[in-house]
């Protein structure tokens, strides 16, 4: 999973402890599990709401269903729940009651009668056309294209783990839209597509992408490699040849540095449209990546994305196939435990960058700008004071979605993009220890290699982790994680950067992808100078704790009019800016804070402040060797 723009407690509810002990108690007992039938008419997807049918095997008595709350990839109780209405059971002709669980919302408590064999379920699944939802509860439809995503269609019987259920999928599509999709067709009539039974699990895993205008790009043979594009215009598809090429190359640089897939065929599901929910979420055989209409054809916003599809198939080796041990669960309504997502995430981020770089989707100047943007983004973050990066993996199922303001002093989803930091600074080290002999490269192969084949999951704890890396180069690494995921700074850890013959500086000029997150967020960011952002219209995104702005009064959600007494620009307070450096006055600000204006005076007279990586030649350039095509 992650968030387009990368500035991305457990809900232990008492009910779902005393589940995991009905489910291990009635393992025994069970006979086969059952094999269900799902039926998604999508034919009503431009009006966004899909309609679903399912039968599923019974037995008089209640039967216990679920509808997915914890979703792998999502890191959180997020299924989307209040999207669901219609419901309604039947069995014999005859409609059945039922009750929603009094401790969970998710869960659904149905009568069976004597003399019923099988149950059907119905309920229409109302995709949303705001931006409330998140990740696959997010807006998935338009008047073009769709995602499908298993997890918001489904209901399933407790007592079986999610890999015991079998589901027979059969998907309606609108007239004349074509699709794509790891999972396998057992046939196709006219708009009605038949798939093989799969696993509730592999269900799940493999969502379909489907529209109007749909693109097919072949990447590699043996295993058959894909990207299935659907996008809200036929233009949006026209990408020049070599945005292609770079991603051939990817699944060439990918293979090189595990030495093995985990697939039998993989499937890059690239959806296209301003009016989707924008992220990526990973899965075995495919990913689900979602961005602008217009991201494979502007080369601002290609630069913007072009981490994205990296990071999503790295999830393939790491996170699907590798996965922390408790964060894989028999079934989706069992919590997940995330303390290693600064593995799970933040090892994906790393890799996933350094492959666009090998596969040439970002030069390596890019690659460094976008290092740099972290880095000062970390270096200048004052909620690292009162929570590490630990914290940040250990409460996402409650953090995640919070608001941006007051991000830099509530911290965000850090383990992303630290951890990228802290991955380049395990390479230099592994580098050093070995005298060039080995790199993460070979960590790759070890733990995420082995034999390829069709997907599994092996699990990992911490100390499998630290124990490859000592296979790799004998180390501390124990000492290292730890101190790394206790750290409270002051400052980003730039241990790695220095270490690979680069070092973090602020210039006057903004990078070709600082200026294009700027245009993207239609917005200013003065972070580094006076710690002030906000958008186009001088609306306060947020103020970072300690400098100028905030020491000054200022907060998120006030609103700047004007700057040296002229009306808020972009390019007015950037000349501001500028012109404080060689003037004793301070910078003024108007600002209207609801419905009052006041003035506040900040005594600021560094410029403004854009970061960068620049070589330091006392060190050899390692940097540039991590990033060559293997
Ligand atoms: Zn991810």
């Amino acid at each position: 999973m992650i968030f387009l723009s990368r500035r991305v407690v457990r809900w232990l509810i008492p009910v779902c402890a005393a589940m995991i002990c009905t489910v291990a108690a009635q393992t025994s007992a069970k006979g086969a599990a059952p094999s269900v039938t799902v039926t998604v008419d999508a034919n009503d997807a431009q009006r966004k709401i899909f309609h679903v049918h399912l039968t599923i095997p019974a037995a008089p008595g209640t039967l216990t269903l679920y509808y997915p709350k914890w979703l792998p990839g999502e890191h959180g109780p997020t299924g989307p729940i209040q999207e669901m209405a219609g419901l309604r059971f039947t069995a014999n002709g005859q409609i059945l009651k039922w009750r929603r669980d009094l401790l969970d919302g998710w869960t659904f408590h149905v009568e069976v009668p004597q003399g019923a064999s099988t149950v059907e379920a119905s309920f229409d699944y109302m995709s949303p056309t705001g931006r409330d939802g998140i990740y696959t509860g997010g807006q998935a439809a338009t008047d073009k294209m769709t995602v499908i995503s298993w997890n918001t269609l489904v209901l399933y019987p407790s007592s079986w783990s999610t890999d015991e259920l079998s589901y027979q999928a059969v998907l309606r599509l609108p007239e004349g839209w074509k699709f794509g999709t790891s999972l396998s067709v057992a046939s196709q009539s006219g708009n009605e597509i038949k798939f093989n039974p799969a696993s509730l699990t592999m269900l799940v895993d493999s969502p379909v992408i489907a529209g109007e205008f749909l693109r097919v790009v072949p990447l590699a043979e043996n295993p058959q490699q894909e990207m299935d594009i659907a996008a809200d215009s036929a233009a949006a598809l026209d990408a020049p040849a070599d945005v292609f090429d770079h991603y051939k190359s990817l699944t060439d640089q990918a293979f090189k540095l595990f030495g093995a897939r985990h697939f039998r065929d993989y499937h890059f599901l690239y959806s296209l449209s301003d009016h989707v929910a924008h992220f990526g979420l990973e899965h075995h055989e495919s990913n689900d990546s979602r961005t602008g209409e217009r991201a494979l054809v502007d080369p601002e916003l290609r630069l913007l994305v072009a981490g994205l599809l990296p990071h999503e198939y790295v999830h393939s080796w790491n996170g699907k196939y590798r996965r922390p041990a408790d964060l894989s669960t028999a079934d989706y309504e069992q919590p997940m435990q995330t303390d290693l997502l600064w593995v799970y995430e933040g090892l994906t981020s790393y890799l996933g960058d350094i492959l666009s770089a090998r596969s040439g989707i970002r030069a390596p100047e890019q690659f460094r700008d976008s290092v740099a943007l972290i880095a000062a983004h970390l270096d200048n973050l004052p909620g690292r004071a009162w929570r590490n990066l630990q914290d940040t993996a250990d409460g996402v199922p409650a953090m995640q979605g919070a608001p941006s303001e007051w991000g830099s002093w509530r911290r965000d989803l850090d383990y992303y993009d630290e951890d990228v930091l802290n991955w380049l600074w395990v390479d230099t080290i592994i580098r050093q220890q070995t005298k060039g002999k080995k790199s993460i490269d070979d960590f790759c192969h070890l733990f995420h290699g082995g034999q390829s084949g069709p997907p599994e999951v092996k699990t990992y704890t911490f100390d499998d982790v630290v124990n490859t890396l000592n296979q790799v180069a004998s180390y501390d690494w124990r000492g290292f994680w730890t101190e790394r995921l206790a750290n409270h700074g002051p400052g980003a850890p730039l241990g790695g950067i220095e270490a690979s013959g680069w070092k973090l500086v602020y210039d006057q000029n903004p990078s070709e992808l600082y200026k294009a997150q700027a245009h993207d967020h239609e917005g200013t960011d003065a972070a580094y100078s006076i710690g002030l952002l906000l958008g186009e219209d001088g609306v306060i995104s947020d103020t970072v704790e300690g400098m100028p702005a905030a020491q000054a009064g200022i907060g998120p959600g006030m609103k700047v009019v004007a700057v040296n007494g002229r009306h808020f620009s972009a390019a007015v307070l950037r000349e501001a800016l500028k012109a404080g450096m060689s003037s004793s006055q301070p910078l003024e600000l108007l600002v209207e804070n609801t419905d009052y204006y006041h003035t506040y005076k900040l005594d600021y007279h560094g410029g403004e402040k854009y970061p960068h990586l620049v070589r330091d030649e006392s060190k050899p350039d390692m940097l540039s060797d991590i990033l060559k095509p293997r």
